[in-house]
């Protein structure tokens, strides 16, 4: 099943016959008409090439079908062209098909050609090719939307259709690191805001990796609580991790805890030097003979500690300039320290690393994108905002949207 024979050209005489009712000449009576008549003109002819195939098939020896009781190929008779009715979802609309039923010369059985020839599935009503464009249009825009469009152009198609394509083609997609793809990427998370959890109640948390040639895939995707677990973000990606030939480099806004089902399985790279801030300075001031422990020691480690703290999902501009104020101050009065008991060492090192300590703060103080995940949340965001979801609902509808942006799916 699911391969439409093709063993030659087969010409179709297809002869329209119908008759309509028009009161006006005008260009939109035209259009309004046709769409009329387009489901009338749309199943005879996916019948007509059905049966023209079907023609073909029965001319055959040999069968591209076999008898489900006997196994036989070569010997059926028709038993009838325009059998029970089945239904069928095109580009534009459903549509009821006769199927084609053929009988098995051997032991009698009766079976439909019909899905056969269609290349689908028994009971299929669905294809696989309308359930893709459909759920990429639902994954551009609102279920209303896209729905408005479709009809807009003579689609008889609902909300609930396209929704439901979202979420067949959202649960089939996964995403993974890609070993022939640079080894390096980031990973973020967001809140979403989805019905029935409080605003923000629920974080997406995304993992993408650079591309050899520029640009980013999507290599992770998944919603849960906030400090939650991120395994289901690395879980297809961990035989990839070790395949490659470097440790993996990962960029993030400093939250670590997204490494922890990473831990004792491969090793992963944190670029952001906020993680390795505070133990490189612990070096630097063995370097200076800071007795390790010490309450100088204690004073300078724990401030550090603490100013590379980022907490991570605060969005409101003003206290995420609050923050950078106050870290700032915080990290200036640690060097001063430092310089008044002649760490020489721990005071060159702070104030090399001070200037692009804050950048990813500050990017998002400022909405830039140099963060790509960021710019990635902004794609998901433009399309999240706008209806009512439920947690699988929004991660499939997400994962459609982002392979369509980053990972090439189309339809
Ligand atoms: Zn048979």
């Amino acid at each position: 099943m699911g391969e439409t024979p093709r063993a030659r050209d087969i010409t179709i005489d297809f002869e329209c016959q119908f008759s309509v009712t028009l009161q006006q000449s005008d260009f939109v009576s035209i259009m309004q008409a046709f769409l009329m008549l387009l489901p009338q003109l749309l199943t005879d002819f996916f019948q007509r090439v059905l049966v023209g195939f079907g023609e073909y098939e029965m001319s055959l020896p040999r069968k591209s079908f076999a008898c489900k009781g006997c196994g036989n190929d070569t010997a059926f008779v028709w038993k009838t062209r325009h059998g029970k009715a089945t239904t069928l979802l095109t580009w534009f609309r459903w549509i009821a098909l006769k199927q084609l039923q053929v009988q098995c010369t051997r032991c009698g059985r009766k079976q439909y050609i019909t899905r056969m020839l269609l290349g689908l599935e028994p009971r299929q009503r669905v294809p696989e090719a309308t359930r893709r464009k459909l759920a990429l249009l639902g994954a551009l825009t609102s279920y209303r939307v896209a729905a408005k469009l479709g009809t807009l152009f003579g689609w008889a198609l609902d909300k609930m259709t396209i929704w439901k394509a979202v979420q067949h083609v959202g649960a089939s997609l996964a995403f993974a690191l890609d070993e022939t793809e640079a080894p390096r990427g980031e990973a973020d998370g967001t809140g979403i805001g989805i019905t029935g959890i409080p605003k923000r109640g629920k974080e997406l948390k995304v993992l993408v990796q650079y591309k050899q040639g520029g640009g980013i895939r999507v290599a992770g995707l998944a919603i849960g609580p906030y400090n939650g677990s991120w395994d289901t973000l690395w879980e297809k990606s961990l035989a990839v991790l070790k395949r490659f030939p470097r440790p993996f480099l990962l960029v993030t806004d400093g939250d670590t805890s997204l490494l922890d089902s990473l831990k004792g399985k491969v090793t992963v790279l944190l670029q952001r030097c906020l993680w390795h801030l505070p133990y490189q300075a612990q070096y630097v001031l063995w370097k200076d003979a800071v007795k390790r422990k010490s309450q100088e020691w204690l004073r300078v480690v724990g401030e550090l500690m603490e100013i590379c703290a980022i907490r991570p999902l605060v969005d409101c501009p003003a206290t995420v300039q609050a923050m950078l104020d106050s870290k700032r101050l915080r990290l200036e009065t640690t060097i001063a320290y430092c310089r008044e008991r002649g760490y020489k060492h721990t005071v060159a090192y702070l104030e090399n690393a001070r200037g692009d300590l804050f950048t990813a703060l500050e990017h998002r103080l400022a909405g830039k994108t140099t963060s790509r995940v960021e710019r990635l949340f902004r794609t998901v965001n433009m399309r999240i905002n706008v209806s009512k979801w439920s947690t699988q609902g929004a991660l499939n509808v997400i994962k459609v949207r982002l392979a369509y942006y980053y990972n090439g799916f189309d339809a």
